[in-house]
Formats: structure tokens, C-alpha cells, sequence
């Protein structure tokens, strides 16, 4: 998505786009290798407003996504949906000097750089859309996951396993106390 900076001005303007996430490198390379699939496209809708010395942007982007539990390996889908607010100021990372960087960090405000007649979304957007992939995919935060000993699903079936290491547990902390 880009941004024509001579089409922003004080009245705030939206803008929506819908992109194939193959088309964003960051996004194509996690589902190359294995970390989800984009089930459709990249959603943005964005909101843009020129203030003082800078652009806000803001706006949410989203994508369904399937992904793989980190317990028991079922794979099921998600949204990722996630909202942001950007400062974009004219210029390079480099004419930014240390205090103001710390001041914009302490605020925790995203703030980036455009140079040129256009503001180029496209990295912020598959920044915002890899963020909100889980590092651990979970189907569900109770999700028993897989049974270390037989690989059985646990959410599916029980096993004997479970009871033994129950046990094993216990007798851990048994040696622990006697060995004080
Ligand atoms: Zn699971
Ligand atoms: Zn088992």
C-alpha cells in the first residue's frame, strides 16, 4: 500500500487494500517455511492524518491464517487482526538523534521514515501481520497436547501414560525433600 504524502492533509482520509500475502517477502517467507498458511489475502484499512512535522497512520490489518499447535500438532485457523498507529516523519533513521529516539521509545510509539512523494506501507504492514502470529501456537490455552511416552493426542483420548507420570512427579519431590 502506498501513499501519495501530497494527498494527506489536516482532514484525515482512509484507505483499504486487500494484497496476497505472497506478495509481501516477510509473509511468504514464514509460509515457506512452515510457520502458517495465509488462507487469503492481507487485509489493511488505515486512517491518514497530516500533524506538526509528521504523518499518523492508523489503522488495522488482518489475514486468516492456519497454523499448527505447538501441543498436539492439530492444525487449525486463526485471525490475526492487529492495530497500530504510525508517525511517519520525512527523512532517514539517520538524521534521528539519540534523545529524540529514547523520548519516542519511552511513549511507545511506532514512529518511521518516508522519503519521496510516497509513504510505502508495505513493511510496516507484514510487520504488524508477523507480529501477531503466536510464537507457540496454541488450538486452545487448554489444550492437553500429545502424550510424551505413546504420542497419543491427550485432548482426543487418555492413556495409561498419564498416571505413571503423575507418579514419576511425585517421587521426584519425595527425593528432593530427602535429600535436604
Ligand atoms: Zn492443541
Ligand atoms: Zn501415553
Amino acid at each position: 500500500m502506498n501513499i501519495n504524502v501530497a494527498r494527506i492533509q489536516d482532514k484525515p482520509f482512509s484507505l483499504q487494500s486487500e494484497e496476497p500475502a505472497e506478495s509481501f517477502s516477510m509473509l511468504s517467507r514464514m509460509q515457506s517455511e512452515g510457520e502458517c498458511i495465509f488462507n487469503g489475502p492481507v487485509r489493511s484499512e488505515v486512517t491518514v492524518t497530516r500533524e506538526f512535522d509528521h504523518m499518523r497512520v492508523s489503522g488495522r490489518v488482518s489475514a486468516e491464517v492456519t497454523l499448527a499447535c505447538s501441543r498436539c500438532l492439530a492444525s487449525y485457523n486463526e485471525e490475526v487482526d492487529s492495530h497500530f498507529t504510525i508517525f511517519f516523519r520525512k527523512g532517514t533513521s539517520q538524521d534521528v538523534d539519540e534523545e529524540e529516539e529514547i523520548e519516542l521509545g519511552e511513549h511507545d510509539l511506532i514512529s518511521a521514515f518516508y522519503s519521496g512523494d510516497e509513504i510505502d506501507l508495505s513493511h510496516e504492514i507484514e510487520e504488524q501481520v508477523a507480529m501477531g502470529i503466536p510464537l507457540k501456537p496454541l488450538c486452545s490455552e487448554e489444550c492437553r497436547g500429545l502424550c510424551p511416552t505413546c504420542g497419543i493426542d491427550m485432548n482426543l483420548s487418555a492413556c495409561s501414560c498419564q498416571r505413571e507420570q503423575t507418579s514419576l512427579k511425585f517421587s521426584a519431590l519425595k527425593d528432593f525433600k530427602v535429600s535436604r
